[in-house]
């Protein structure tokens, strides 16, 4: 009997016995993982347990072979679901001719380790509070969902089930951005605040399925400097990511910010692409507004391009620039682009073409740390060959001074700060 290619993904897998997934390991010491018949399988239980096998590798597909030998790409729940409905067809077909039935081979699409460019050797860490390198949900069973996340506070939402609309309170505009809106939000079943951006978007169900596969990675992200993804979802044609609320909010609100407290940021910023970077995700969009800090100290990253889908969706409606303020001096550093009462919106092409022709903006000399000066100007190098990575900038004197581990100057700042605003806001 063949079974439809468009079997809906939940049900149940139609073999009497259990399946064997089969992972391929280019070393050759492949991995068998045996599934009890009925389980639901899903994209990302593949993913968690290929991560187990090869945990120096970050898997963000896997392969699989038909009839003619050609390798099919497997990127989220409906090609997963293309992929079983196939492999039942050759089971089937292997049953009447009496032949030993094969497991379902997979071939993770591996990605080079992190290695050298990984300094700090982090890694993706799929399996919270464990320190032992033994994997036993790999041949037995699906992966213990709990072990997902390492962060106690995502675990208690997820335990919770999927982020959807009807568990979340709409509270605060936090802000707008050229895609969407972001708003402070209640999860009722976790009673946590979230941050959520809702972005519209005109585009097919199969893009929208596109995107959420992409999205996938974030349930990996791991790190202090990153912002906790909590879920997202679709609903019309928006879709909602719930992230981590950060009560500081973003720097681009602060203006100038002074030396020390600034050198603390540079690490985390530093640490959050070196783990970015790790993970083969590239930021692509590095600027005050997407580094958030809150009381307690923490700086963390937002808004790094991993779905290029959502990306490319989102470019359409594209209508601001991409100006905005140096930190450490509080203005603008191309003064010559900007005059009094010009908007940032009316100039991004003269500001493109000072960037092009002009010599990078330098810190001055004297008002600012020797170490603080060089790193900036490292930064700025037109040339992207001569521009440090990350993790060569964690070695840099500026980093290094400031690599302190020391929070409460970043947490008394943005304490001191909020306390300023609000009093300000009560005398007006
Ligand atoms: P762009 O759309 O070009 O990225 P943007 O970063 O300013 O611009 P959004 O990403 O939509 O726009 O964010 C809008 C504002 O919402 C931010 O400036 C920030 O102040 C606030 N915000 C975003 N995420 C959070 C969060 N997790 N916690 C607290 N505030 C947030
Ligand atoms: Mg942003």
């Amino acid at each position: 009997m063949l079974l439809p290619r468009d079997m809906e993904p939940k049900a149940p897998p139609p073999q009497s016995q259990q399946l064997v997934i089969r992972i391929k390991v280019p070393d050759g010491g492949d991995v068998d993982w045996s599934i009890p018949p009925g389980s639901q399988l899903l994209f990302r239980d593949v993913l968690d347990v290929i991560g187990q096998v090869l945990p120096d590798t970050t898997t963000t597909a896997f392969e699989y072979e038909d009839e003619d030998g050609d390798r099919i790409t497997v990127r989220s729940d409906e090609e997963m679901k293309a992929m079983l409905s196939y492999y039942y067809t050759t089971v089937t077909e292997q049953q009447v001719n009496g032949v030993m039935i094969e497991p379902l081979q997979i071939y993770p699409r591996a990605c080079k380790p992190p290695g050298k460019r990984n300094i700090h050797g982090l890694k993706v860490n799929t399996r919270a509070g464990s320190s032992n390198n033994s994997c036993p949900a790999v041949t037995e069973g699906l992966p213990n969902n709990s072990l997902k996340k390492s962060s106690a506070e995502l675990k208690k939402i997820l335990a919770n089930g999927q982020m959807n609309e009807q568990d979340i309170q709409y509270r605060d505009i936090l802000g707008h951005g050229n895609g969407g809106t972001v708003y402070k939000a209640y999860h009722v079943p976790s009673g946590k605040i979230l941050a959520v951006k809702v972005i519209l978007l005109d585009i097919t169900v199969e893009l929208q399925k596109q995107i959420m596969s992409e999205l996938e990675i974030l349930y990996k992200c791991d790190s202090s400097y990153i912002i906790g993804f909590y879920g997202a979802f679709f609903v019309e044609n928006r879709i909602s990511i719930c992230t981590e609320f950060m009560d500081g909010g973003s720097l681009d609100v602060y203006r100038k910010i002074p030396e020390h407290v600034l050198g603390r940021i540079s690490v985390a910023v530093v640490k959050g692409l070196t783990y970015l970077w790790s993970l083969k995700i590239l930021h692509r969009d590095v600027k005050p507004s997407n580094m958030l800090v809150n009381t307690r100290g923490q700086v963390k990253l937002c808004d790094f391009g991993v779905s290029t889908q959502l990306v490319n969706s989102i470019a359409k409606t594209y209508v601001g620039t991409n100006a905005y303020m140096a930190l450490a001096l509080g203005r603008f550093p191309y003064p010559q682009v900007l005059r009094p009462g010009e908007v940032l919106n009316e100039v991004p092409l003269q500001l493109l073409q000072c960037i092009v022709d002009e010599d990078p903006p330098v810190l001055p000399v004297g008002v600012f740390s020797e170490p603080f000066v060089h790193f900036i100007t490292q930064c700025m190098r037109k040339l992207s060959t001569e521009r440090p990575a990350p993790e060569e900038l964690m070695v840099h004197p500026f980093i290094v001074q400031y690599n302190d581990k020391n929070t409460e100057v970043v947490s008394m700042w943005v304490c001191r700060m909020l306390e300023e605003w609000r009093s300000q806001q009560g005398i007006q």
